[in-house]
């Protein structure tokens, strides 16, 4: 361990590591080969109120890389267990990372720096610990690009090339993904302990969790309702921004759930071109239980798992703790509708739900459906056609059948009429919220091709420049609005293993 400039010791503060022993594994990051920084994150180191030329420099690099412990750091393997598509696992833990501690940010938020792909841990079971390339690339992606719509989520500092090949189906070439987040505690976490009717240690993990993401929940009555409630809303508000946005997660068991309500663990995720309620990505999912439209219900199912592992704290009485979990849960529905109907009216350029919006939107998605429709250029589309109805021509083209469209267009601009607020001002809230750039799934694959197959970054870093202003329009880089032809089509994603 020795003095760093990138991460200087002072701005540590490790309070997971200050937890009992069985919460993790201590143990150090395994160094790689022949370390390469492929790219930085400038813009959350100076948020982190670290310095970008410090962590470029290869002493910084060898920090993100594995290679160096900082002084101050105090790196471990979180322990978690989880329910993975419906089968509880006992135990998980980070099988291929290491927390290398947490700095409170120039905001004064707590923020946990993980290294991914970092070495095998004792939760490794039979994986070796790493990460190829190309799942490095993608989770860097597209957690920027939810970063950059304002979603929550983990972020990515760095991407680092580790000089080594990873064995997949074929030699792939390795590489290490520094993680930001609000902090890695799962759903899965609390079933570590209570899978082993670990009871002080539910107490002690909810406490932690609680000081440090849901602090307001201290003050409340019965504070583990609280928290409970809390994550609830937060998760609801996150798959409500998700489905608005069009992304299928891919891989929603309960250990790739934060209780942050950060979107977290980049596997087999996509956006979606045309709109299909049930459409799956990953190469395991082969029932769709994670298909777009399932994603409320399986979070609200990953949601009781979470308030199981509380009963213990949520009352003495048994029958009284299992009410209190049964209404948090019961909220969500609620919560997650309201939410969903107000956003979706507002992509619709309706500033309050009224009478048949909501008819009206789910009837425009029906016809999205039917007709091939791409989700995100539709709802792009109708930001101008809000404006002028010259705009119709190219949403017409977005439907297989153009008649579908001209049916429900008429009936969406007569309730815009009716609403009366001005064109103008309609178009800048609609685009404020219907996205022109997403990480569509052909370019993140061609992006991450140039990288493994060329050695050429290049496609990656454009593609980071305009994801970076998902909702202005960029002059010559139109081609990256559109969605694949028949050719780049990409079915399935797989996952970062
Ligand atoms: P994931 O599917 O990435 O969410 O991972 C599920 C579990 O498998 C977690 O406990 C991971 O730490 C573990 N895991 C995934 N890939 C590897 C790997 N290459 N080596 C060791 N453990 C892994
Ligand atoms: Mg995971």
């Amino acid at each position: 361990m020795l003095p760093s400039e990138a991460f200087p010791a002072t701005r540590f503060d490790n309070s997971y590591a200050r937890l009992p022993e069985r919460f993790f594994a201590q143990l150090p990051p395994t160094p790689v080969a022949a370390p390469r920084l492929i790219r930085l994150n400038d813009g959350l180191a100076r948020e982190l109120g670290l310095s970008p030329e410090a962590l470029k420099t290869p002493e910084g690099v060898a920090v993100l890389a594995g290679n160096r412990i900082p002084e101050g750091g105090e790196p471990l393997a979180m322990a978690y267990a989880g329910h993975q598509f419906g089968n509880f696992v006992p135990q998980l833990g980070d099988g291929r990372a290491v927390l290398l501690g947490e700095v409170i940010d120039r905001q004064g938020r707590r923020r946990d720096i993980q290294l991914k792909g970092s070495g095998p841990t004792p939760f490794s079971r039979r994986g070796d610990g790493r990460a190829a390339l190309g799942p490095v690339l993608r989770e860097y992606i597209v957690s920027e690009a939810m970063a950059a719509l304002g979603i929550p989520t983990t972020r990515t500092l760095a991407a680092v090339e580790s000089g080594e090949t990873v064995r997949r189906e074929t030699p792939l070439p390795g590489a290490v993904l520094t993680r930001v987040a609000a902090s890695h505690i799962r759903v899965g976490t609390f079933q570590y302990f209570s899978a082993r009717g670990d009871n002080e240690g539910l107490r002690l993990l909810a406490d932690h969790t609680i000081a440090r993401l849901y602090p307001d929940a201290m003050e409340a009555p019965n504070r583990y309702r609280a928290f409970l409630t809390c994550v609830i809303a937060r998760q609801a508000d996150l798959i409500v921004q998700w489905l608005l946005a069009g992304f299928i997660h891919g891989v929603m068991n309960t250990d790739n759930m934060a209780v942050s309500g950060e979107t977290i663990d980049y596997g087999p995720c996509a956006f979606m071109d045309a709109y299909h309620p049930g459409t799956v990505f990953s190469s395991i999912d082969h029932q769709g239980r994670y298909a777009y439209a399932n994603q409320p219900r399986m979070a609200q199912w990953n949601l009781a798992r979470l308030a199981e592992t509380l009963l213990p704290l949520l009352a003495d009485d048994k029958d009284a703790a299992l009410a209190e979990a049964q209404s948090a849960i019961d909220a969500f529905g609620p919560r997650f509708q309201a939410a969903y109907d107000t956003g979706f009216c507002r992509k619709l350029g309706l500033s309050r739900t009224e009478g048949e919006d909501i008819a009206l939107a789910e009837d425009l998605l029906t016809r999205m459906a039917d007709n091939g429709a791409d989700f995100t250029l539709t709802f792009r589309l109708l930001c101008d056609a809000a404006v002028d109805p010259a705009g119709d021509a190219a949403l017409r083209r977005q439907f297989t059948e153009p008649a579908t469209y001209d049916d429900w267009a008429a009936r969406w601009r007569a309730r815009l009429t009716q609403q009366g607020a001005a064109p103008d001002a309609v178009r800048a809230q609609m685009r404020a919220v219907n996205p022109l750039f997403i990480p569509r799934n052909h370019r993140v694959e061609e992006a991450i091709a140039a990288a493994v197959n060329g050695h050429d970054f290049t496609p990656f870093e454009t593609l980071l420049t305009v994801l970076a202003a998902p909702y202005d329009e960029q002059p010559g880089r139109e081609a990256y609005a559109q969605p694949p032809r028949p050719d780049q089509m990409v079915h399935t994603t797989f996952c970062g293993t």
